[in-house]
C-alpha cells in the first residue's frame, strides 16, 4: 500500500460518525476465510468472509490530485494466500478508475482504495446470513453506467419484456481438481454437477431459450469467472447454479434452492456514492432479491412437483436466503440449487442414476419456463 500511496500528499480524516475500533485486541484473531472480486454490469465487488463479524476502523481521506482516496481496516490477520487471486484480478491494469490495494498493518488488514471520484462510487456494507456467515462488501458504482440505468435499460426488465430469447445461464458447479464434495462410494459432485446441468441445457433449448453454460466439460472456472460471463459476455436473464450437499450427518437429505435477497446486507457502514445514485443501486439489489427469490420458489417447487409424479419421495427443503457468491455477484435473478445430498447413500445412488437426473432437469426446466411465463405476462 505504502508504495502505491508513496507520491500522493495525502490529509487523512476520520469520519467522526461512523464505528471506530481499536486495531487491537481479540477480534484481531478473526479469521479472513474467503475473498473475492466480482465485475457487475453496474458495480464490482470484493466480498471478504470471515469466521466471525469483523470489526472496523473506517476512514476516508481526500488526496491532493484528482483521484480520492478512502481506507477500510479490518480487525483480520490477512492471509494474502487467500486473497491472491482476488488482489490479482483488482490490480488488473485494465482497471484505471479505481486501484485496490490490500495490505497487514498493526495486526489489521487495511483495504484502500485509490479512484476517480468522477467515474466510481463507494460503498462497504456488512454481509450477515442466519447461517451465520460473515462478510463485508465493498461495492465500486460505476457512476456512468448506474447514471443510465432506467427503466427500459434495467437488464431485469429484459425478460418481462419478451423483446428477445431469454438468455439462460447454467453454472454446473465445481469442476477439474474442484471435485466439490466427495459422496459415498466416492461419488465426485463436480460430474453429478455436470451430468444435471448439460441435461438441463438440452431441455431448455427444446423449449426454444438461449442457453449457455459457464463450463461444458471437466475444466477449471473460476467463480469470478462464472460471474463475469453471466453479467458482462452473455447478459444473461435467468442464472442457475447446479451444485450436490453434503453433511456430517449422514442421514441428511432433500432439495434446496437458495437465493440472495438484499436483506442480508446492513445499511452502508461507509459510503460516497452520491444519494441519487445510491438510490439507484439499492432499488436494482431490491428488484434483483425480490426476482431471485421468487424465481427460487418456482423452481424448487417445480422440482418436487415433478419428482413427485415420477414416484420420487424426496424431502423438501425449501428456497431459502444465503449470500453464496456467485448469487452476490450476477446482476441478474439467480438461483443455487442444491440437488441431494451426496453423504446421503440413497440419494448419493439416486444422483447418479440418469433417470433421476434427467427428472430433476425436467423440474428445473418447468420452473424456469414457468417463470419466465409468469414474468411475461404479470
Ligand atoms: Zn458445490
Amino acid at each position: 500500500m505504502k508504495r502505491f500511496w508513496g507520491r500522493s500528499v495525502c490529509l487523512v480524516v476520520v469520519l467522526s460518525t461512523l464505528p471506530v475500533a481499536s486495531a487491537t485486541g481479540a477480534a484481531s484473531a478473526n479469521r479472513l476465510q474467503k475473498m473475492f472480486y466480482l465485475k457487475g454490469i453496474f458495480s464490482d465487488r470484493l466480498v471478504c468472509y470471515f469466521a466471525h463479524r469483523p470489526s472496523f476502523d473506517l476512514q476516508s481521506a481526500q488526496s491532493s490530485g484528482k483521484r480520492k482516496q478512502a481506507t477500510i481496516a479490518i480487525q483480520t490477520n490477512l492471509d494474502t494466500a487467500i486473497c491472491k487471486d482476488a488482489l490479482e484480478r483488482c490490480n488488473a491494469p485494465k482497471n484505471q478508475t479505481y486501484h485496490l490495494s490490500v495490505a497487514n498493518e498493526a495486526g489489521c488488514m487495511h483495504i484502500a482504495v485509490a479512484y476517480d471520484p468522477q467515474k466510481i462510487g463507494i460503498d462497504c456494507r456488512r454481509i450477515t446470513s442466519k447461517n451465520d456467515k460473515h462478510g463485508i462488501i465493498v461495492q465500486f458504482n460505476h457512476k456512468k453506467r448506474l447514471g443510465r440505468l432506467n427503466e427500459r435499460s434495467n437488464p431485469l426488465h429484459r425478460l418481462a419484456s419478451g423483446t428477445r430469447t431469454p438468455h439462460i445461464v447454467i453454472d454446473c458447479g465445481h469442476g477439474d481438481s474442484d471435485t466439490g464434495t466427495i459422496g459415498c462410494g466416492g461419488v465426485q459432485e463436480k460430474e453429478v454437477n455436470r451430468s444435471v446441468g448439460m441435461h438441463l441445457a438440452s431441455l431448455l433449448r427444446k423449449r426454444g431459450y438461449n442457453v449457455f453454460l459457464t463450463r461444458k466439460d471437466d475444466e477449471h472456472v473460476a467463480l469470478e469467472e462464472r460471474v463475469l460471463f453471466a453479467n458482462r459476455e452473455i447478459s444473461g436473464d435467468l442464472f442457475v447454479s447446479i451444485h450436490a450437499n453434503a453433511a456430517a450427518n449422514v442421514k441428511a437429505s432433500g432439495i434446496e434452492t437458495f437465493y440472495c435477497s438484499d436483506s442480508v446486507f446492513s445499511d452502508p457502514l461507509f459510503t460516497d456514492t452520491p444519494t441519487e445514485l445510491s438510490e439507484k443501486s439499492n432499488s436494482f439489489a431490491r428488484d434483483k432479491g425480490q426476482a431471485s427469490q421468487l424465481f427460487a420458489d418456482y423452481v424448487q417447487r417445480s422440482v418436487l412437483d415433478t419428482l413427485a409424479t415420477q414416484q420420487y419421495r424426496v424431502n423438501d427443503r425449501r428456497a431459502k436466503q444465503e449470500p453464496f457468491r456467485v448469487l452476490l455477484g450476477t446482476d441478474m435473478p439467480a438461483v443455487l440449487v442444491e440437488l441431494g445430498f451426496l453423504t446421503n447413500e440413497q440419494e448419493a445412488q439416486r444422483l447418479q442414476d440418469t433417470q433421476y437426473q434427467s427428472a430433476l432437469a425436467e423440474g428445473i426446466s418447468r420452473g424456469i419456463a414457468s417463470y419466465v411465463k409468469f414474468v411475461q405476462h404479470a
